[in-house]
C-alpha cells in the first residue's frame, strides 16, 4: 500500500496523504494511545488493522511523509498483511468518499469536513467500517454523510444508524448519498405532476430496494447523487379509485389512456414504508445551501408540500369526473359493467388515508385549477405489493394504452366543448375548469 490512508485511533478520523501533517506525531507512536488495556499504535491500517507509523522527512527532501507498516514481527515485513482485494475494496471506499468531500467542498465553501468513524463499541470494529464524511456547518448543525459503494444489509445499516446517533447525538443529520447506478437506481415509471402554484413537470420516480426502505424506516434519509443535483425522494402510494354508486370511470376519451382511475397519494418527507415507489425531487448542492445553513432541503420539502396540497383536489376532480360520465350515459347507479377484475390487480383500491375524502363538488381553491392534468403516465407498473384482498372495482375495463407508449395528449376542440357543455347542463357541476 502506498500509505495513502491511515485510521487515527486518537482522533477517530481518517488521515489522507499527502495532507497536512500539523498535529500528526511522526515515528511510531506506540504506546501513546491505548483503550481497554490494550496498547497500540495512534494510526492504524484499515485493512489489516496493523500499527502504522507516519515516517518523518528530512528538510528538503523530495519526498512526502507517508505512512509505513511496522515491522513487529519475526519477518521483518513492512508490507500489508490484508489481502490485496480487502485493501483494494477499502482503498475504493475511502476515495468515494474523499470524493464527495472535495465536491461538497467545493459546493459548500467554509464548511468543515472530515472524513470520521462513527465509533460504536470498540475500536477495531470501527476501524474495520466505511468512513463517513462529517460536515459540522457554522450554524452548529452537524451532517453525517454515507457514501457507501454497495450498501450493508439491514442489520448493518441498522448498526450504523444507532452508532451515528450515540456517536453525534440525535440532533444530527444522517443522510447516504447513493450513485444514480444501476447498482443503486433502479428506475420506476416517471410521475406528471403539477405542485401547486408551479408548472407541470415529470417527477423520475425509483423502486427502492429493501436496503433503501430499511435506512428511511431508521429515520435516516437517502438521497441519489446525479452530477451535482441532488434527488430527495418522497413515498408514492399508488392506488385504483374504487367506483362509487353513481360513478363511471369508463372513459372513452384521453382519461382512458391515462388511466383516471390510477391514481396516487404522496408521503413525505420521508416516504413511509409501504410506499409503492419513491417519487424524487432535483435541487442542487447549491440550494441546499443557499440559506447558509450546511443542509438545507426546504426547496424539496417545499415541493412535496405543495404536491400534498393539490392531490385531494386531483382525487375529487377525477371522481367528479366519474359522475359526470355516469349521468351523461343514464347508466342506473347499480348496473353492475363487465368487471375489472380481469385485469391484473396493480394497484391497491384501498381509500388513501387522510382526513375524509369531499364528497361535493371539487374544492374551490385557486390551485385545484388545472390539477385534473396532474396525473402520472402509467406505463405498466412493477407490481407493488399488493393488500391481501383488494376489494375489486366493477367498472368496465377501460381502454389501455400499448405498454410502453406514450399516452397521447388530450383531445382538444370543438366536440370536447360540446360535450362538456351539455355534461354541465345536466349535472350540478364545478365551474372550475
Ligand atoms: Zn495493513
Amino acid at each position: 500500500m502506498g500509505g495513502d490512508t491511515a485510521w487515527d485511533r486518537l482522533t477517530a478520523r481518517l488521515i489522507e496523504m499527502p495532507g497536512p501533517t500539523a498535529g500528526l506525531e511522526a515515528g511510531l507512536a506506540r504506546g501513546v494511545y491505548g483503550e481497554a488495556g490494550a496498547v497500540s499504535g495512534r494510526y492504524m491500517c484499515r485493512a489489516c488493522h496493523g500499527d502504522l507509523i507516519l515516517r518523518p522527512i528530512t528538510p528538503g527532501s523530495r519526498q512526502q511523509p507517508h505512512f509505513r507498516h511496522h515491522s513487529n514481527s519475526e519477518s521483518g515485513a513492512r508490507d500489508c498483511r490484508a489481502p490485496a482485494g480487502d485493501r483494494q475494496r477499502i482503498e475504493r471506499e475511502d476515495q468515494a468518499v474523499v470524493v464527495l468531500r472535495d465536491l461538497l467542498v467545493r459546493a459548500w465553501p467554509g464548511v468543515g469536513a472530515s472524513l470520521e468513524i462513527p465509533r460504536s463499541t470498540r475500536d477495531s470494529e470501527a476501524a474495520g467500517t466505511r468512513p463517513a464524511l462529517v460536515i459540522r456547518g457554522m450554524d452548529g448543525q452537524l451532517v453525517v454523510i454515507e457514501r457507501p459503494q454497495e450498501l450493508p444489509h439491514t442489520e448493518a445499516i441498522n448498526a450504523r444508524v444507532r452508532a451515528v446517533r450515540s456517536h453525534y447525538g440525535t440532533a444530527a443529520v444522517h443522510v447516504w448519498f447513493l450513485a444514480k447506478d444501476p447498482e443503486q437506481f433502479v428506475p420506476g415509471a416517471p410521475l406528471e405532476v403539477k405542485p401547486h402554484g408551479r408548472a407541470k413537470t415529470v417527477h423520475a420516480t425509483v423502486l427502492p430496494t429493501t436496503r433503501q426502505r430499511a435506512i428511511t424506516a431508521a429515520g435516516s434519509s437517502v438521497y441519489w447523487l446525479d452530477g451535482d443535483q441532488v434527488l430527495v425522494p418522497y413515498g408514492v402510494h399508488d392506488f385504483t379509485h374504487a367506483p362509487r354508486p353513481g360513478e363511471n370511470w369508463e372513459f372513452a376519451d384521453w382519461r382512458a389512456a391515462k388511466q383516471w382511475h390510477r391514481d396516487w397519494r404522496i408521503s413525505h418527507p420521508l416516504p413511509d414504508s409501504d410506499a409503492t415507489r419513491w417519487g424524487l425531487v432535483t435541487v442542487t448542492l447549491n440550494q441546499l445551501t443557499a440559506t447558509k445553513t450546511t443542509f438545507d432541503l426546504r426547496p424539496a420539502h417545499d415541493t412535496m408540500q405543495r404536491l400534498a396540497h393539490v392531490e385531494r383536489a386531483r382525487w375529487n376532480r377525477r371522481r367528479a369526473d366519474a359522475r359526470e360520465l355516469h349521468a351523461q350515459r343514464h347508466t342506473p347507479p347499480d348496473a353492475p359493467g363487465p368487471s375489472l377484475a380481469d385485469e391484473p390487480a396493480a394497484f391497491p383500491t384501498a381509500p388513501p388515508p387522510g382526513p375524509p375524502a369531499l364528497e361535493e363538488p371539487a374544492p374551490q381553491e385557486p390551485f385545484a385549477q388545472g390539477t385534473r392534468d396532474a396525473a402520472p403516465d402509467q406505463p405498466p407498473q412493477p407490481p407493488p405489493p399488493a393488500p391481501a384482498s383488494p376489494p375489486r372495482p366493477t367498472a368496465p375495463p377501460l381502454p389501455r394504452s400499448a405498454p410502453g407508449h406514450r399516452t397521447p395528449e388530450p383531445p382538444q376542440g370543438i366536440w370536447r366543448t360540446v360535450r362538456r357543455f351539455l355534461a354541465r347542463n345536466r349535472t350540478p357541476r364545478s365551474p372550475s375548469r
